[in-house]
C-alpha cells in the first residue's frame, strides 16, 4: 500500500481502487486518503458483525460441532439473505479496489480477495437453489469479517508510519507577534510577509524563517536539525521556523515564507523520498505479481484435484480453493517495502538526515569509500589569519596588505575570504571599494582597488598572474597553514597565512567509519602540506590535495574505477558534479537551505558523524526490508501447500478459509509492526 498516492487526475487510487481525495494546498492531505479508508473498513466491519454472528449460529455444521440444534423452516433462505447482505455490504470496498487493480492491468491482492469471496458466495447460492449441497455462507461471512478487520487494523498501523509529516506541520506556531511602527500585534503566521519584523519571546517557538536583527538567545533546533545542543543566536544569525527559542528575546526579520521555509522544504523532501522507490521495490512488485498467478493456479489446481483426482465432493474442493487463494494474497508483500521507507525517511529527518532518493540510501549500506571535502566538512571552515608575510622588496605595511586583500575578499563567498575579512574588521580597517571583481574557483580572486590591480589566491593564481616561481617560493612560513598570496599590479607583495581547525567530531566519525570497514579519503584544493597534516591527524586512507574544483569529480571516478562504492560528502554548492558522480552524494551542512539539488542525502548539520548515522540508517533499513521480504514470501511456502490440503490425507489438517484470512491478515500486520520497530532505533 503506497502511503502517498498522488495522481494528476481525479479518479481511483491505482493501488487500492478507492476514490482519491482532492489534494488541498495544505500539508495535511497526506495520509487522508488512507485515513478515510480506515474508517470505511471499520464501519463496515461493525455493521456486518452481528450478521456474521447470526450466520455462524444458524449454520448446520457449526450446530453439529457445538452440539445444539436450531433449525426452522426456511433456514437456508435466511442464511442466503444474511450471506447476501454481508457479501455486498462487507465486500464493496474489495470489489471497488479490485476494479481499480484490474483497470490498471495490475491484478493483485484485492482482486484475489474479491475473487475468493465471489467464488464462495456463488457456490453457496448455487447450493441453495440449484443443486443439493451444503452452502458456505458462514465461511464467507467470517472471511469477509476477518478481511475488514485486518484491513482496518493494518490501515491504522500504516497511518502510524506516515504521521511524522503532520507532526512537522504542527511545529509551526499559528500566531506571531508582528512589530510595526513600534507596536506589537498578534497576527496569523500564514499572513506575515518577507521583510516583516517579528518578536520572539523567551520560551516561544520561532514562527518562521528569518534573520535576527536584535537580541541574543539560544535556540533549540533539534526538531529540525536533530542537534540536541541549543544553538546561540545573535544579530545576523539565521533562525528556522518551528524551532524553540529559549532564554532571550529576539527580533527577527522574515527571510522566507510559504513553501520556501525550511520546514516546508523538509516536508517536501520527506514526501519525495516516500514517493521515490528503492530498487528492492521492483523485486517485491515482481514477487507479488508472480504470487498472484500462483494463487490463481494453486486455487484452481486444488479444486480440480479434490473434485476429480481425489474426490472429496464439491464443497470440500471449493472450500480448499478459497482458502488457497486467500492465504496466497500477496498483501504483506505489498506492504513490506513502503512501510519501511516511510519510517526510514521520517526517522532520518528526526536526526537531521534528509533522504532525497531512496535509491541513494539503498546503496549507502554498501559504500566502502567515503570521500570528504576538507574545508568546512572535516575542518570547521573558520579560517583565522595566523601570520602576515611581506615581500622585502616592497615597503608595504602589514595592515595595508590586509586591507587590500580584505577588499577583494569582501566580494567572495569562500571561507578563506571570510577569515580575511574578519581579521580586517578586528583590526578596525575600513574595507575599500572594488571594481571589476572576478573570482577563480579553486584559485582565488582579483579586482581593482584605487586603480591598482589586486590579486589574491594560491600559487596557481600567482602563476596565472605571471609571477615567477622563485618569487613565490621565497615567501615562506614556518607554520602549517594555507598561504594566500597577494599581488598588486602583478607584483607579489606579500602573503597571509590562514589556518583552519579540525572539527572535534571528524576524528570520531573517521574512527567509526574505519570500524565499519569503510575507507576514508579527503579531497581539497588546498596545498599538500596542509592537506597531509589534516590527513595525518585524522588517520585518513587517501588524501587528494591541490585538486581544482573541476577535477574533483575525476578523483571520485578514479576511486570508482578501482571498484569502490563511493560516497561523496560535500557542501553541495561547488561540489555538485562530484556529488552526482559518486554512488551516494551526501550534502552536508545544509542548514536552512535544504533543497540541495545534486545530493541523494542532505545533512542538516555540519557534523561528519551524521555521515556515519546515514550509513547506519541505510544498513538498518535494509535489514528491515530483507526481513519483511523474507517473511512475506517465505510464509507462502508453508501456507499455500497447507491450504491446498497437503497435510490432509496423512494428518487431517486443513486450513479453513477464515483461518487462511486470519493468517494472511496477521502476516501483513506483522510486516507493518516489524517496520514500526525501526522507529525505536537510535542511529
Ligand atoms: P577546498 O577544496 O578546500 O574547498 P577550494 O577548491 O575552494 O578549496 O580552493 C582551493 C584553494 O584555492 C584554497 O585553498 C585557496 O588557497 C585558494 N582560493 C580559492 N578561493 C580563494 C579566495 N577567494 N581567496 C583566497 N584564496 C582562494
Ligand atoms: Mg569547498
Amino acid at each position: 500500500m503506497d502511503p502517498d498516492v498522488v495522481s494528476e487526475k481525479p479518479g481511483d487510487c491505482p493501488k487500492c481502487g478507492m476514490k482519491l481525495v482532492q489534494m488541498a494546498s495544505s500539508h495535511e492531505d497526506h495520509g487522508e486518503h488512507h485515513a478515510s479508508m480506515e474508517i470505511e473498513f471499520r464501519n463496515r466491519f461493525f455493521i456486518t458483525l452481528p450478521f456474521v454472528i447470526l450466520a455462524i449460529i444458524l449454520s448446520p455444521n457449526i450446530q453439529k460441532w457445538l452440539h445444539f440444534n436450531l433449525d426452522f423452516f426456511g433456514r437456508e433462505l435466511v442464511l442466503f439473505a444474511i450471506g447476501t447482505f454481508i457479501f455486498f455490504i462487507g465486500g464493496i470496498p474489495f470489489f471497488k479496489a479490485a476494479r481499480g487493480e484490474i483497470s490498471h492491468k495490475n491484478p493483485g491482492m484485492m482482486t484475489l480477495v474479491a475473487f475468493a469471496i465471489t467464488v464462495g458466495y456463488t457456490f453457496s447460492v448455487a447450493a441453495t437453489f440449484l443443486f443439493p449441497g451444503e452452502s458456505l455462507y458462514w465461511e464467507i461471512a467470517t472471511l469477509i469479517s476477518v478481511f475488514l478487520l485486518g484491513h482496518w487494523l493494518e490501515m491504522r498501523a500504516v497511518r502510524g508510519t506516515t504521521g511524522a509529516l503532520s507532526e512537522l506541520a504542527k511545529l509551526i506556531p499559528i500566531q506571531a507577534h508582528l512589530l510595526k511602527n513600534g507596536k506589537i500585534s498578534d497576527v496569523k503566521t500564514s499572513e506575515v510577509q518577507i521583510g516583516d519584523r517579528l518578536l520572539v519571546k523567551p520560551g516561544e517557538k520561532v514562527p518562521i524563517d528569518g534573520i535576527v536583527i536584535e537580541g541574543e538567545s539560544s535556540v533549540n533546533e533539534s526538531m529540525v536539525t536533530g542537534e540536541s545542543r541549543p544553538v546561540g543566536k545573535r544579530k545576523e544569525d539565521k533562525v528556522i521556523g518551528g524551532t524553540l527559542n529559549q532564554d532571550g528575546s529576539l527580533t527577527i526579520e522574515i527571510s522566507k515564507t510559504g513553501s520556501d521555509t525550511a520546514i516546508s522544504q523538509i516536508m517536501k523532501l520527506i514526501r519525495e523520498a516516500q514517493g521515490s522507490k528503492p530498487n528492492v521495490q521492483h523485486l517485491a512488485d515482481q514477487a507479488a505479481g508472480i504470487l498472484f498467478y500462483i494463487a490463481v493456479f494453486a486455487g484452481m489446481g486444488s479444486f480440480i484435484f479434490w473434485l476429480f483426482l481425489f474426490p472429496h465432493g464439491a464443497i470440500f474442493a471449493a472450500t480448499i480453493a478459497v482458502a488457497v487463494v486467500v492465504v496466497a494474497c500477496p498483501h504483506a508483500l505489498g506492504l513490506a517495502i513502503p512501510t519501511v521507507t516511510t519510517i526510514t525517511s521520517t526517522l532520518g529527518a528526526k536526526n537531521g538526515i534528509l533522504i532525497k532518493d531512496m535509491k541513494g540510501l539503498e546503496i549507502a549500506r554498501k559504500v566502502n569509500y567515503v570521500v570528504f571535502d576538507k574545508t568546512g566538512t572535516l575542518t570547521k571552515g573558520e579560517f583565522g589569519v595566523s601570520e602576515i608575510i611581506i615581500n622585502s622588496k616592497f615597503r608595504i605595511q602589514n595592515l595595508e596588505l590586509l586591507r587590500l586583500a580584505a577588499g577583494i575578499e569582501s566580494h567572495s563567498q569562500h571561507s578563506i575570504a571570510q577569515g580575511i575579512i574578519k581579521e580586517a574588521e578586528d583590526k578596525k580597517l575600513k574595507i575599500p571599494d572594488v571594481e571589476n571583481f572576478k573570482s577563480f574557483p579553486g584559485r582565488g580572486a582579483t579586482g581593482a582597488i584605487d586603480n591598482n590591480r589586486v590579486t589574491v589566491g594560491n600559487s596557481r593564481m600567482m602563476r596565472d598572474e605571471g609571477i615567477k616561481e622563485d618569487a613565490i617560493k621565497k615567501l615562506k612560513t614556518t607554520r602549517v597553514g594555507t598561504i594566500v598570496y597577494v599581488a598588486v599590479d602583478k607584483e607579489l607583495t606579500g602573503a597571509l597565512v590562514l589556518s583552519d581547525l579540525i572539527r572535534d567530531e571528524s576524528k570520531e566519525a573517521i574512527e567509526k567509519l574505519h570500524g565499519m570497514g569503510i575507507k576514508v579519503a579527503m579531497l581539497t584544493g588546498d596545498v599538500k602540506d596542509v592537506a597531509d597534516d589534516v590527513g595525518r591527524k585524522l588517520n585518513l586512507d587517501t588524501v587528494f590535495s591541490q585538486v581544482l574544483p573541476d577535477d574533483k569529480v575525476n578523483k571520485v571516478r578514479e576511486l570508482q574505477r578501482d571498484g569502490n562504492i563511493v560516497a561523496m560528502v560535500g557542501d553541495g554548492v561547488n561540489d555538485a558534479p562530484s556529488l552526482t558522480q559518486a554512488h551516494v552524494g551526501i550534502a552536508i551542512g545544509a542548514g536552512t537551505d535544504v533543497a540541495v539539488e545534486s545530493a541523494d542525502i542532505v545533512l542538516m548539520k555540519n557534523n561528519p558523524m551524521d555521515v556515519v548515522k546515514a550509513i547506519s540508517l541505510s544498513r538498518k533499513t535494509n535489514d528491515k526490508m530483507v526481513q519483511n521480504l523474507v517473511w512475506a514470501t517465505g510464509y507462502n511456502v508453508f501456507a499455500i501447500p497447507t491450504a491446498a490440503g497437503i497435510l490432509y490425507p496423512s494428518f487431517g489438517v486443513l486450513l479453513r478459509p477464515e483461518w487462511a484470512a486470519i493468517l494472511m491478515s496477521a502476516s501483513s500486520i506483522i510486516v507493518v509492526f516489524n517496520a514500526l520497530l525501526l522507529r525505536r532505533t537510535t542511529l
